[in-house]
């Protein structure tokens, strides 16, 4: 997954890596403002997370600092991960909001664990193709 990570995670770099994939999402229509927060202000096992209100097309997205991702348990581990995949995960639930019906984040709706584990193969989906047609290996 991870042969070209996105490298340390600054606002410069997000912003780019956001512009980028609200143009292959089809998501320039939307305002959209960043944040790199820090594990306190999201909390644990969380690497990152988005306000949407989809109605004015208008999102903030918080992203954890990469400083504190070492040793933390997430959701969905076991595959490398690099913080594009987040910023990937975040703008798809974006893309994904008119479709959802209001759906509210809950570790305990099935629901909301299908539509987050949808969001999590597309995202690296997502990833991975960008990669290959730049170049790295299929692994
Ligand atoms: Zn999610």
């Amino acid at each position: 997954m991870a042969e070209r990570p996105a490298g340390e995670l600054t606002i410069e770099r997000l912003q780019a890596c956001c512009a980028h994939w609200q143009r292959v999402l089809r998501l320039l229509d939307w305002e959209i403002r960043l944040a790199i927060v820090r594990m306190n202000d999201l909390g644990e096992g969380t690497l990152g997370d988005c306000w949407i209100a989809g109605l004015k097309q208008q999102a903030k997205i918080r992203m954890l600092d990469t400083r504190d991702v070492e040793g933390q348990a997430f959701m969905f581990d076991g595959d490398a991960w690099d913080w594009e995949i987040t910023i990937v995960h975040e703008l798809l639930h974006l893309r994904l909001s008119e479709r959802d019906l209001g759906l509210k984040a809950d570790d305990k709706d099935p629901r909301w664990i299908a539509l987050e584990r949808t969001i999590d193969i597309l995202a690296k989906a997502f990833l991975q193709l960008g990669r290959w047609s730049h170049g790295a290996e299929p692994g």
